[in-house]
């Protein structure tokens, strides 16, 4: 959601005379994007204006932001620790950059704007044509979280879940499809809470992948970050019936284990979720499954970490993000006391292991099978093509050229790393169906 965010951000500025640059060492404003999640963040942000504060020593000072949930969390306490900071602009306010930035040129006051202003903010937006031109881009549709897990920043930061209405997503698809864009991930923090009521009735989700789905040029849809609890029997129809939904989806579990996702405040057991796997499964035999895992959580102990291994080794994920359970102040789990730093290293060590073992496993078994992929861009500075599987996983593509670029093609998988296939177009002249 950042690198969305922060290009919807670059749209936003050019309005006001502002382009994007990678001259670090010529610029007027410098625009800090940042994320909550872990503590390692918020440090980061300090990092690098010190770094910025360097190389302007002997130069005009350029503006300089700091956007995102470190701004919505830390705001004023960020701009007394650091003087260099001109202005903290939360998530919800990021329509007042170009306001701020007017502002900042007549006068040289500190400004701090962290209201939770969500349906501001896509007006604004929405004004603005996205211009990102890559072949598969992000297209927010939900903001916010209401499910207050009890490590997680995100319901502070973030605010409440907000869902953009149908029409003013449709317009933003149709408009990247103009900038040559085939395939649109839908985000949102918790993507499947999506909901937009109007006249009395509701559109979920499901209802949008459909209306999206009849935009002739689109390839593949995506959506993510998906919560268990909004699994619901319509969107696991979807998955049946569409077109363009591509076979794969990020569930994040956190853990294996009841005792755990009780004490997370998850909303759902492990039964729930593995009978969510099996219905996905069910409509979509194809369909592969990633997730998120936190190890080391207060309480947990030798069997709840067990329970979360056979989890693993019972939906056998293609990819997942796994983290060292990290105290974030102002939530509930703060309080609670945390595991031994050295038991929970270990723990991730193994279910790391584990977790790689099954996707090297699974990109083995790739080998001499042909894949659909959706050629994304040319390598730097090699003649190898990026792009991805329906099933999300990356694959390097030899003996093809410029033209294949936006198109489904079949490639051959000749060979395989953890992270990627490699292989070679199979049919020269024919595009595959999405
Ligand atoms: N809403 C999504 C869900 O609940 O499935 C996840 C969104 S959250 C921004 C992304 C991931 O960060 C979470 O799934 C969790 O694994 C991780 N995370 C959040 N808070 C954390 C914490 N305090 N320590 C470690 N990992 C954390
Ligand atoms: Fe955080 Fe996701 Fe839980 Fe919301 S559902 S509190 S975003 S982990």
């Amino acid at each position: 959601m950042n690198e969305y965010d922060s290009n919807r951000l670059s749209d936003l500025v050019k309005k006001v005379g502002y382009q994007r640059t990678k001259d670090l060492e010529n610029i007027d404003c410098y625009i800090l994007n940042t994320c909550h999640i872990r503590e390692k963040a918020t440090e980061k942000v300090y990092h690098d204006i010190g770094r910025l504060k360097k190389i302007y020593k002997n130069k005009k000072k350029p503006a300089v932001f700091v956007t995102g949930c470190v701004a919505q969390a830390e705001n004023d306490e960020m701009l007394d620790r650091e003087p260099y900071i001109d202005a903290v602009v939360g998530p919800q306010s990021y329509q007042s950059i170009p306001k701020i930035l007017q502002r900042l040129n007549k006068r040289k006051d500190k400004l701090n704007f962290t209201n939770f202003d969500v349906v501001k903010k896509f007006d604004k937006l929405n004004q603005i044509k996205n211009t990102d031109t890559k072949i598969s881009s992000f297209v927010t549709i939900q903001e916010g979280c209401d499910k207050f897990c009890n490590f997680c920043v995100v319901p502070y930061t973030r605010g409440p879940e907000y869902s953009r209405s149908p029409l003013e997503i449709i317009q933003e698809v149709k408009d990247l499809i103009s900038n040559g864009v085939v395939e649109v991930t839908l985000l949102g923090q918790n993507v499947n809470a999506y909901s937009h009521k109007k006249n009395g009735s509701i559109f979920k989700l499901s209802d949008l992948i459909f209306e999206l789905e009849n935009i002739k040029e689109l390839k593949r849809i995506r959506y993510t970050t998906s919560h268990p609890k909004d699994m619901t029997s319509d969107l696991i129809k979807c998955h049946k019936i569409s077109k363009k939904l591509a076979p794969f989806i990020h569930l994040p579990i956190q853990s294996g284990s009841n005792t755990i996702l009780k004490s997370m405040n998850r909303k759902h057991t492990r039964e729930e979720y593995l009978n969510i796997i099996k219905n996905l499964v069910a409509v979509r035999p194809e369909i592969k499954f990633s997730s998120d895992f936190i190890v080391g959580y207060p309480g947990e102990t030798e069997k709840d970490f067990e329970d979360t291994l056979s989890l693993i080794n019972n939906v056998k994920f293609v990819n997942s993000f796994s983290f060292i359970y990290n105290q974030r102040p102002g939530t509930p789990a703060f309080k609670l006391n945390p595991l031994k730093k050295e038991i929970q290293h270990n723990r991730l060590i193994i279910l790391q292991n584990l977790l790689n073992n099954i996707q090297n496993n699974y990109n083995k078994n790739q080998i001499g099978k042909n894949k659909k992929v959706l050629i994304e861009n040319k390598m730097k500075n090699q003649e190898k093509y990026f792009g991805r599987t329906d099933s999300f996983t990356p694959v390097v593509t030899e003996n093809i050229d410029d033209k294949d670029i936006g198109k489904i093609i079949n490639v051959r998988i000749k060979d395989c790393n953890k992270n990627t296939l490699f292989g070679v177009k199979e049919n020269i002249d024919k595009e595959v169906a999405a």
